[in-house]
């Protein structure tokens, strides 16, 4: 694991004036649940998605001040959150949405805790597993997925969920963000290698041949400092290496504009934009052609003043598009606007266009 801090110690400042601002919530405040259509491993199928509340990422409370477009500490306690009462808001919220709908036909469910699930220090084991417990009662969930920092991935963890939940897919969600070190570490201070990544994919194909285990990454369009025609090569070859390293499937988190981050700051001062949502289209042509597992694109923040955006004329039906083709795996079909020819202007200019911002003048 690699703990340089390459943004000259800007991000640990940055983070504790944005939790000065925070306002202390209790946890049950902060849970959240909700569910959807969605593809998973067998095909289209619901899933239900639960925000979890526990003491926040380590990796955001450590010296390193977190990721540079991550404000998830922000909505978290920062206070240890006990196991029962994990248990009790996971309990909660998750019969709030078998109230809403049944489960029945494929599930999945997805467990958000802002940080890492498998990290003993935010998930205690107990809950881990109570939780674990309640899930495998419901025979139509047929995935649990859950997210985690690669240093939390060991074959002792792995093992003590996958029993727990027997016939049922594992999957661990992974932030890998960029295949590229230098991206991924002087660019996100994400704080990890790819040999890190690659270490626990090693681990996570091991219990293949005993479990339905699986690892997925999430990766970054368009982390700061990064040009519209780089941000569109990176992700490309990024879903590449990842499909290579063993990956289940992949999913694209285009960047939307967290507060009290060092990417809001460059995006006040002018000096960065979220990706085009034309770049996405582009990225899930190039990668649906090249890469053989599932690749969503995660379309939460589009069309929106912070997420990734075209023109008012288009961004909805694009919106329209992409979800369509998460779900069914296609390429969408062409499509023109007249905002297009700024996009294309953009892409292969931006890269003479770089910023000047000094990052270190009184952010
Ligand atoms: S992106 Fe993940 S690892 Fe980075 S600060 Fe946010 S929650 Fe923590
Ligand atoms: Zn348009």
């Amino acid at each position: 694991m690699n703990n340089q801090q390459p943004l000259n110690n800007l991000l640990p400042d940055i983070r504790k004036k944005a939790l000065k601002r925070v306002k202390k919530r209790p946890p049950q405040e902060l849970a959240a649940s909700w569910s959807g259509d969605d593809l998973l491993y067998s095909g289209p199928g619901r899933t239900i998605f639960l925000v979890l509340p526990t003491a926040g990422c380590a990796w955001a409370l450590a010296g390193s001040g977190g990721c540079s477009m991550c404000s998830y500490i922000a909505d978290s306690p920062l206070e240890d959150v006990s196991s029962d009462e994990l248990v009790e808001i996971f309990k909660e919220q998750f019969q709030r949405q078998i109230q809403k709908q049944e489960i029945s036909g494929p599930t999945a469910i997805k467990i958000f805790v802002s940080g890492s699930f498998l990290n003993e220090e935010e998930i205690p084991e107990t809950a881990r597993q109570e939780i674990f417990k309640i899930i495998n009662q419901y025979e139509d969930v047929e995935e649990v997925v859950v997210e985690s920092r690669p240093e939390y991935v060991n074959e002792e963890i792995l093992r003590d969920c996958c029993q727990l939940i027997p016939g049922k897919i594992f999957e661990v969600a992974m932030g890998l963000e960029s295949a590229s070190d230098d991206i991924r570490l002087q660019r996100i201070n994400k704080g990890f290698t790819r040999e890190d990544f690659e270490k626990a994919m090693t681990v996570i194909k091991s219990l293949k041949s005993d479990f339905k285990m699986e690892g997925k990454a999430y990766l970054l369009v368009k982390p700061i400092l990064t040009s519209e025609s780089e941000a569109i090569e990176d992700a490309v070859k990024s879903a590449q290496y990842a499909a290579e390293i063993g990956v289940g499937r992949v999913s694209f988190c285009p960047s939307t504009i967290h507060k009290g981050t060092l990417m809001e700051i460059l995006w006040r001062r002018g000096s960065y934009q979220p990706p085009w949502i034309w770049s996405t289209l582009e990225i899930i042509r190039r990668v649906r052609s090249s890469v053989q597992i599932p690749v969503i694109m995660d379309t939460a923040g589009f069309g929106t003043r912070r997420g990734p955006y075209n023109c008012k004329k288009c961004n909805s039906k694009l919106k329209d598009a992409i979800i369509q083709s998460n779900i069914n795996q296609t390429i969408p079909e062409d499509f023109e606007c007249e905002c297009k020819d700024k996009w294309v202007a953009d892409v292969k200019y931006s890269n003479v266009n770089r910023s000047t911002t000094n990052l270190l003048k009184n952010h």
